[in-house]
């Protein structure tokens, strides 16, 4: 029998499930009180746990945490681009990054990804695995405990497909969100997806106040179908109603990401037809020169390229922001560092 996983259960699971162990429920509010706003490792630093409920608890549960494998620190602007190894020995990356208005973490939600996007490292061996909510949050506590820094932002923008693993997901919002834990606000939550339409409908059925980021990479179906697989199932058009509907839902910020590959999506034309796709749609536009990764020979757009281009979105009254390179010192591309150390093991 596979053991329950203690740092996904919500509060009130985990009390039942302790009165089930025969405990008074207050146990439980310790317990997740440990997991959740002390960020305990492990067992052994709850000092209020009885010694007989911590080996009830070792034997009806399991308890992630992380191996810090590698921390690889920027020099230039203070991000943190850290390997982590999985209790079952895979590993995966998360990211530090200090910003003017407070810190933010990009963390992975699978183990691999299996949409395709072809500049994106994180997905040229498939997916392993789905993410547990625990394992998740485990990228949050460890970097909090590891840097030492507040926490305010979060980014689900690392490997994986959020809306792949899309109840794990929910779970993971719902239990970083909880005042009980560690009572992020929803709406410093950042969701990124590629485009899984059905999800995104779902997503803004929740009721939640997260925001969503989309990856957008073309102004065209023919050219998305060229850098990202999912557009062979979904169209631009169904893809941008989709995000209309969490925009009227929710209210929330919407992004669209557009990674700029040179003489590939950012010529002018590319410009003028983003501008008319966009037209009307409450959103920012976040142009990232795509980091170029060695297995494709992607190329970035220089810098005044991609400042012509936003120009160009401007002049359409687009709201355009050019994403701030971060950690250009470090593996800093998505899935990068995990690549880099896999192919080491070999
Ligand atoms: N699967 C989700 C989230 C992970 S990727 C998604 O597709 O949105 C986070 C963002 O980084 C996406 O916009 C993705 O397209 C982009 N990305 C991945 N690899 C990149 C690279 N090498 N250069 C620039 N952007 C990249």
């Amino acid at each position: 029998m596979t053991k329950i996983d203690i740092k996904s259960l919500s509060l009130s699971e985990l009390e039942d499930s302790i009165k089930e162990l025969g405990e008074p429920k207050f146990r439980a509010k310790q317990l997740y009180e440990w997991m959740h706003v002390k960020k305990a490792r492990s067992y052994d630093e709850m000092t209020n746990i009885s010694k007989s409920l911590k080996e009830k608890c070792i034997e009806h549960y399991d308890y992630t945490a992380l191996q810090v494998v590698d921390v690889q620190k920027s020099k230039i602007d203070g991000t943190q681009k850290f390997l982590f190894g999985l209790s079952d020995g895979n590993v995966i990356e998360s990211v530090f990054m200090r910003y003017k208005f407070g810190n933010s973490v990009c963390i992975s939600s699978q183990v691999g990804c299996r949409m395709g996007c072809r500049f994106c490292a994180s997905t040229i061996d498939g997916v392993v695995r789905n993410l547990g909510p625990s394992e998740m949050l485990d990228q949050i506590y460890a970097i909090s405990r590891e840097t030492g820094e507040k926490i305010s932002r979060v980014v689900v923008m690392g490997s994986g497909e959020p809306l792949d693993n899309y109840d794990n997901l929910l779970k993971f919002i719902k239990l970083l969100t909880d005042e009980n834990g560690m009572n992020m606000g929803q709406r410093n939550l950042t969701v990124s997806t590629c485009g899984i339409v059905p999800n995104i409908y779902r997503l803004a059925d929740e009721e939640l106040s997260i925001n969503l980021a989309l990856s957008l990479h073309a102004s065209n179906n023919e050219k998305r179908k060229k850098l990202m697989p999912i557009a062979e199932k979904y169209s631009i058009d169904e893809v941008l109603d989709a995000c209309r509907a969490y925009f009227d839902k929710t209210g929330r910020q919407l992004t669209f990401e557009y990674s700029l590959v040179s003489g590939v999506n950012d010529t002018d034309e590319d410009a003028a037809e983003l501008s008319k796709l966009l037209e009307g749609i409450n959103a920012v536009v976040n142009l990232i020169p795509v980091n170029p990764i060695k297995e494709r020979d992607f190329k970035p757009t220089d810098r005044s390229g991609a400042l012509a281009f936003k120009n160009k979105l401007e002049k359409s009254r687009i709201n355009v922001t050019i994403r701030r390179e971060m950690g250009r010192d470090i593996d800093g591309a998505c899935g990068q560092l995990r690549r880099r150390h896999l192919q080491q093991e070999k």
